[in-house]
């Protein structure tokens, strides 16, 4: 594949349209390039931290980027990271990530399950425990509100369990894990260890809920495996003959 199509790990940037704030779900491995693009749009200035950090779990794509917080990087004073509970005390008990904390670096702040976090005046977020493999922490989903729309962030599930429809209710825009196209793309792997969704056994229900259910499906966390990477693939047509698509970077949705 070219190089230039490869794409960054997803994650989701949040701005309060009066303020200018700035928040993150999901530190990724590419943390720093993916907070520039978050500060250059709408007049921001780009360097320095943002006004704080969501996090869903600890598989390395999600929360890895935090080590750039340090005092070698970029370093961060009393960044606001939300967490659920296991999640801060993995990041308490294991270096370097307790570092970061003890050093003030990053405060951690922990969230419950089902209650909405208030950043600032405008936006909510929910975290929504989601099933996934939970070796170091639990995993949840981000329901985010605005005044007028509804968004659902949700990189890691294990399996729908016919309970798509419940997962979107009420939601204007959801972005679903997308890791994998079919077991096909797998060959020689344990398929029982490795549970996501697969999205051609979902896209008739995708499709239904971008028809009838009012709810955009955007697929995300594309595995490097997963054909519709490839913008030009079948796959990829399929996806789009659904009516669904695979997010783009720097997509935007006003809440
Ligand atoms: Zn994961
Ligand atoms: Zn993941």
């Amino acid at each position: 594949m070219d190089p230039g199509s490869v794409r960054r790990p997803s994650c989701l940037g949040l701005i309060d349209g009066v303020t200018g704030s700035r928040w993150i779900v999901d530190a990724t491995p590419q943390f720093p390039s993916q907070l520039d693009d978050l500060f250059s749009v709408d007049g921001g200035s780009v360097g320095g931290p943002p006004e704080g950090i969501l996090l869903t779990h600890a598989h390395v794509g999600h929360y890895a980027g935090l080590l750039h917080l340090g005092g070698e990087v970029m370093c961060g004073h009393e960044v606001p990271v939300w967490v659920m509970p296991r999640m801060a005390e993995f990041l308490n008990a294991h270096e370097p990530w307790a570092s970061l904390v003890a050093r003030r670096h990053v405060i951690l702040k922990e969230m419950s399950p089902q209650s909405p976090v208030s950043l600032g005046e405008r936006i909510s977020v929910r975290p929504v425990p989601v099933p996934h493999r939970d070796e170091l922490s639990e995993t949840v989903a981000f329901e985010i509100a605005g005044a007028s729309r509804r968004v659902l962030w949700l990189p890691d599930i294990d399996d729908w369990d016919a309970r798509l429809a419940d997962w979107v209710a009420g939601v204007d825009v959801a972005w679903l894990d997308g890791t994998f196209y079919s077991d096909s793309e797998l060959p020689g792997r344990e398929l029982g260890q490795i549970p996501h969704p697969r999205i051609s056994d979902h896209l008739a229900e995708y499709s239904r809920l971008a028809d009838g259910g009012g709810t955009d499906v955007r697929l995300i966390h594309l595995n490097h495996s997963n054909p519709a990477c490839d913008p030009e693939s079948p796959e990829a047509r399929l996806i789009a003959d659904a009516g669904v698509r695979v997010a783009s970077e720097g997509e935007r949705i006003e809440l």
